[in-house]
């Protein structure tokens, strides 16, 4: 068996996206599973569509979900440069061979020539493909065109009436007709390779074993076969990942789709979640389990549990795992993860044991980063009172219950859970007060809102001072 070494080969038009993440982490999966290694190749060979910082980017975006890239334009290796922009002499040397042995050939037909040729074809109802007609020049004929600069590409002669059968380590056999296969540009008239060669060049030279990629390359996949084997070369493994789609089973919205990974941390989705979630967009266990780390990942995927029917994107799904694990992963863990959601606030969040009760609060009633912000506005914030409740704290009754409990803390002041617990109890039990008209006037003399965390929490959240202020207001 050769050693396993997949690629994850976007071109840098954009952000990475739900769809190439995916990719990025089967391969990653896979390849860590089977201690292989992981390549990134960079296939920006349209110069049209690239996007400037795209590269970076996309390099930052793997780095923060934690996928780690053993070769690549960042971190290098023994198969580079990893950009195919800089490799453009060797897909030159592979498209004179194809041209010496016969399986390539010039083609000068002007773009205006080509509209014109697939608007025949359509209005007759036939397969649009090129007609060969560059394919009859006599060779002075192409002699002379080359010689005065007549722009050209070179084409790829896809063989007649063949059929290509080939193995996909998900979809089984997959049978193509060449009849349905155009003779592809495979040099263009700029000197840049197309997609198809390059890919397939690159594959071959970084020995990569398993080619794994997105279901809308399938029907691409014959005329890399047919590269492979003009050139004399071995394929690898092809493997095509399930389409994913919309709940209706629609393939995704855009709208889903070209949301950037970035943007969907930035919403308060964590990567653990966002992993986890993309994980199962396709892939299952061996049970019914839904919630795996990173690492559980690596260890149990395997390509065989990938299905090849389309995975459904499920945004509430999504919510529900980053629900679980905004409350199970280490309160630290998530506090360092919303400090900037509170600095954008402007507050300043400390790493002291107050605020890590705070967030263990917090978290257990959200679902995104951000919304912990807006839970834990009733301790930054005198929050407006309604005025039922002012009527409620005005009462008899409330004052009371504050002013005792005033009384008390002022001499002694509780430490623990336990502690506050006892006193609030002891406050009840001496006034023989008990149930809502207790506990109700010193949650809104504290938070200013009927409901919210226990009693103790929100001592321990807000501290002696703030407690002692919050009643006094409420007292006056
Ligand atoms: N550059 C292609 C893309 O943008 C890669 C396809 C492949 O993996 O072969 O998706």
């Amino acid at each position: 068996m050769k050693p396993v070494r997949v690629r994850f080969a976007p071109s840098p038009t954009g952000y990475l996206h739900i769809g190439g993440l995916r990719t990025a982490l089967y391969d990653y999966l896979f390849a860590r599973n089977q201690g292989g290694r992981m390549i990134l190749r960079i296939e920006d060979t349209d110069r049209n569509r690239l996007v400037e910082d795209a590269t970076p980017k996309l390099i930052r975006a793997l780095e923060t979900m934690d996928i780690r890239i053993d070769e690549g334009p960042a971190v290098g290796g023994e198969f580079g440069p990893y950009v195919q922009s800089e490799r453009l002499d060797i897909y030159h040397e592979q498209a004179d061979r194809l041209l010496e042995a016969g399986h390539a050939y010039h083609c000068f037909c002007s773009s205006e020539t080509l509209t014109q040729m697939r608007e025949d074809q359509q209005a007759k109802g036939e397969f649009v493909k090129y007609d060969r007609r560059c394919l009859k020049l006599s060779a002075p004929d192409i002699k002379s065109k080359l010689e005065s600069g007549v722009p050209h590409v070179l084409r790829l002669k896809m063989p007649d009436d063949h059929r290509f059968v080939f193995d996909d380590l998900i979809r089984g056999r997959v049978e193509m007709d060449s009849s349905q296969s155009d003779d592809q540009v495979i040099l263009k008239s700029d000197g840049f390779p197309t997609y198809h060669l390059a890919a397939v060049v690159d594959d071959h030279f970084m020995q990569i074993s398993h080619v794994i990629r997105g279901e809308e390359w399938l029907s691409s996949t014959p005329k890399h076969i047919w590269l492979y084997n003009c050139l004399g070369w071995d394929a690898p493994e092809w493997v095509h990942l399930p389409l994913i789609l919309n709940k209706d089973r629609s393939k995704l919205s855009k709208r889903m789709n070209d949301v950037s990974v970035e943007s969907y941390l930035e919403k308060g989705y964590l990567k653990e979640a966002l992993i986890n979630f993309i994980a199962l967009l396709g892939w299952h266990g061996a049970d019914d389990r839904e919630l795996y780390s990173l690492d559980e990942l690596c260890r149990e995927f395997s390509l065989d549990r990938v299905s090849k029917s389309g995975a459904v994107f499920d945004l509430t799904k999504l919510d529900w795992m980053n629900g679980m694990y905004i409350r199970s992963l280490p309160p630290e863990t998530i506090l360092e993860r919303v400090k900037s959601y509170f600095l954008a606030q402007g507050i300043d969040l400390q790493n002291d044991s107050r605020t890590c009760r705070m967030i263990s609060v917090a978290r257990e009633r959200v679902t995104l980063l951000p919304e912990i912000v807006d839970y834990c506005r009733m301790f930054y914030h005198k929050l407006p009172l309604s005025e039922s409740d002012q009527d409620t704290l005005g009462s008899d009754n409330s004052q009371k219950v504050l002013n005792y409990l005033q009384s008390i803390l002022e001499h002694n002041y509780p430490q623990t859970d336990e502690e506050v617990d006892h006193i609030v109890k002891a406050t009840g039990e001496d006034l023989q007060i008990k149930g809502k008209q207790l506990y109700l006037p010193i949650r809104l003399a504290l938070i200013r809102q009927p409901h919210g965390p226990d009693i103790a929490g929100i001592f321990m959240i807000l501290g002696q001072d703030e407690i002692m202020e919050r009643l006094r207001e409420a007292i006056q």
